[in-house]
C-alpha cells in the first residue's frame, strides 16, 4: 500500500513543478494494527474482572442484602478481582515505562548470580508452595553485565515465577548462570509439561497464553513475557526458548558483558 504526497514547488504560473512522494505504508498498518489490537485486548482484559465485581455490587445491595454469609464470601471475590485489575494495571505500567526507554542502553554493572540469589530467596515460599525445588548454578566469580537492577530483577522474577507456576508441582527449578567474553546468560528449566513448538513464536506476545485458564487460576495477566522480551531488548541481549512437549522449558536472557566492546548491528 502507498500513500502519494503531492507537494507544489514555488514557482510562477502553472507550470510550477510538483513533488510526489511515495510512502510505503504497510509496516505502518501493521503497527497501527497492533497498537489497536493491543488496546482492544488490555480492555477486555479489565472489563472482565470489572464486570464481576460490580456484579458483586449489585447483589450485595440487591437480594444478599441481609445474608451474612453470602456478604463474607462475595467480599473475598471482589477482593480477588480488584486485586487482578491492579496487577494488570501495573504490568501494563511496567511495560510502558520500559518501552519509552527502548533507546537508551542501560549501563551500570550488575551482578547476574547477585539478582539470581535474591529471586530464588524471593520465591522461596511460593515454591514451598508447589514443592518445587530452586536451585542456583553459578560461576563463583561475579557474572556482570551492563545492565538496570531493577529491570533485571524483575526478569528473573517473571521466568522463575512461571516456571514455579507452570512446571510440574513437587518438580525442580533449575537456574544457571554462564559467564562468557562478550556476552553472558542467565536461564532458568523446568520439569513441567513443556510447550507446543506451535505456541513457541507467539510466546512473547502480550495477552498470548497456551491456556487462558490455567494463566488465570495462577493469577496471570498475559503481560510477563512480553515484559521479558522488552526488558532483554533494551539490554541489547535476546531471549531464547527452548521446549517441547512433555520435556519442560528453558527460557535464557543471553545479555553483553558489563565492558565488553558493542555487537556491530
Ligand atoms: P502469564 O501471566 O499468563 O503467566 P506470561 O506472558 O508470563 O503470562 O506467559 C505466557 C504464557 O506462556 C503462559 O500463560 C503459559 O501458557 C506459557 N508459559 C510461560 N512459561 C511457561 C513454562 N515455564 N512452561 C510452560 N508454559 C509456560
Amino acid at each position: 500500500t502507498f500513500r502519494i504526497h503531492i507537494s507544489a514547488l514555488p514557482g510562477a504560473g502553472w507550470r510550477r513543478p510538483v513533488v510526489l512522494t511515495f510512502e510505503d505504508l504497510s509496516e505502518q498498518r501493521v503497527t497501527e494494527r497492533m497498537r489497536v489490537d493491543f488496546v482492544a485486548n488490555a480492555s477486555h482484559e479489565l472489563r472482565t474482572p470489572l464486570a464481576s465485581l460490580l456484579g458483586f455490587v449489585e447483589t450485595l445491595q440487591g437480594p444478599a442484602r441481609n445474608d451474612a454469609g453470602a456478604r463474607d464470601r462475595f467480599l473475598a471475590i471482589m477482593r480477588e478481582q480488584g486485586l487482578r485489575m491492579a496487577r494488570l494495571v501495573d504490568d501494563l505500567l511496567s511495560l510502558s515505562r520500559i518501552e519509552l526507554r527502548a533507546h537508551l542502553a542501560p549501563e551500570t554493572p550488575v551482578d547476574l548470580t547477585g539478582i539470581s540469589r535474591e529471586i530464588v530467596d524471593s520465591l522461596t515460599l511460593m515454591a514451598r508452595e508447589r514443592e518445587v525445588t530452586l536451585t542456583l548454578r553459578a560461576p563463583t566469580e561475579p557474572v556482570r553485565v551492563a545492565g538496570d537492577r531493577d529491570e533485571l530483577l524483575r526478569l528473573m522474577e517473571n521466568l522463575v515465577e512461571n516456571a514455579i507456576k507452570y512446571g510440574k508441582r513437587g518438580g525442580e527449578v533449575l537456574i544457571e548462570v554462564l559467564d562468557g567474553p562478550a556476552e553472558c546468560s542467565v536461564g532458568v528449566r523446568d520439569d513441567g509439561p513443556g510447550i507446543a513448538p506451535e505456541h513457541l513464536p507467539r510466546l512473547t506476545e502480550r495477552f498470548y497464553r497456551v491456556d487462558t485458564a490455567a494463566s488465570r487460576e495462577a493469577g496471570g495477566t498475559g503481560l510477563g513475557l512480553a515484559i521479558v522480551k522488552h526488558i532483554v531488548l533494551r539490554h541489547r541481549g535476546r531471549l531464547t526458548i527452548e521446549s517441547a512437549l512433555g520435556e519442560g522449558a528453558t527460557f535464557r536472557a543471553v545479555l553483553p558483558r558489563f565492558g565488553a566492546p558493542p555487537r556491530k548491528p
